[in-house]
């Protein structure tokens, strides 16, 4: 059994969102760390990541998904780019889910998401997810309680089957506050080359954060298993990020102990002519 790291992990007996920093500059041990040293640890930390995807890719015994949620301008993109784009390619895959498409529609909410869950090896990350179906579908009543009520267990239930078939599962929310939201969404306005970035239809997702925030509280606590962890981090600032993130891959990686596979026999005694 994988060891999940604790740092920054959700604890669905106490965890309470509302008091869950947006900013911070505490390390592991909970000590104060400059900008300048979380740079240079985000550094050593894909440099071990690149070793550790490459071994588990070469073993072919486990796989890792990575779940990314959060509010609008929360920094999905940005922490993908960041902390994945330097990894080996072919190891990989990433998916963005958006409004379900009408096939996708006809479907359980778990269909579509199935179909991109990683094969032996192999990196996937979710760009929003199935937790869509307790957020955005809570939050506007697209589907009656009743159906959304019971996606919690059905997502547990499905993460299990993940895990008991060899994948581990990080799921992370990007927690900013509003007021950095405010901050990215105008930044969006101010500059030229982010104005295709800028949705009228995220100001009306701004005006029902409460709402999100409540969502957010029932779908951590309710799915922060031991085999399948949420992690809040702390998102105002993109170096911590991006910091914390690393070093929760990194740690979770390390923590399998996978070895390279068994050469042939007498590799020693041969010569290259
Ligand atoms: P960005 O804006 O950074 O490009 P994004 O993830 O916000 O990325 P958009 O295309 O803006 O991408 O939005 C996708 C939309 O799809 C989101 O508003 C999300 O809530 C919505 N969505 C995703 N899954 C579902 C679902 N199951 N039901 C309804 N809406 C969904
Ligand atoms: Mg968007």
């Amino acid at each position: 059994m994988v060891d999940y790291p604790k740092w920054h992990r959700v604890d669905p007996k106490s965890f309470v969102l509302s008091q869950a920093p947006t900013k911070t500059k505490e390390d592991l041990d909970g000590n104060k760390i400059s900008r300048k040293d979380a740079y240079k640890v985000y550094l050593e930390n894909i440099e071990a990541l690149k070793v550790l995807q490459f071994k588990m890719w070469v073993e072919k015994k486990t796989s890792l998904l990575i779940v990314f949620q959060a509010m609008d301008t929360g920094g999905k993109d940005g922490a993908i780019r960041k902390c994945f784009g330097p990894l080996n390619p072919q190891g990989v895959l990433t998916h963005a889910f958006k409004v379900p498409s009408d096939e996708e529609a006809s479907h359980d909410f778990l269909w579509r998401i199935h179909k991109f869950a990683p094969a032996k090896g192999m990196i996937q990350i979710y760009n929003r997810s199935h937790y869509e179906d307790v957020l955005v579908v809570r939050v506007h009543d697209y589907k009656p309680e009743a159906v959304w009520k019971k996606n919690y267990q059905h997502i547990v239930n499905y993460e299990e089957l993940l895990a008991d078939s060899g994948t581990l599962v990080l799921k992370f929310m990007l927690n900013i506050s509003l007021d950095e939201q405010k901050e990215r969404l105008q930044e969006r306005l101010d500059d030229e080359t982010r104005h295709w970035k800028f949705s009228s239809g995220d100001l009306k997702e701004r005006k029902l954060w409460p709402d999100y925030m409540d969502a957010f509280q029932e779908a951590l606590v309710k799915t922060s298993t031991p085999s399948a962890p949420w992690y809040v981090i702390p998102a105002d600032r993109k170096w911590y990020r991006n910091y914390a993130i690393t070093t929760i891959v990194r740690q979770t990686l390390e923590s399998l102990d996978m070895s390279w596979p068994s050469p042939e026999e007498g590799l020693s005694k041969i010569v290259i002519e």
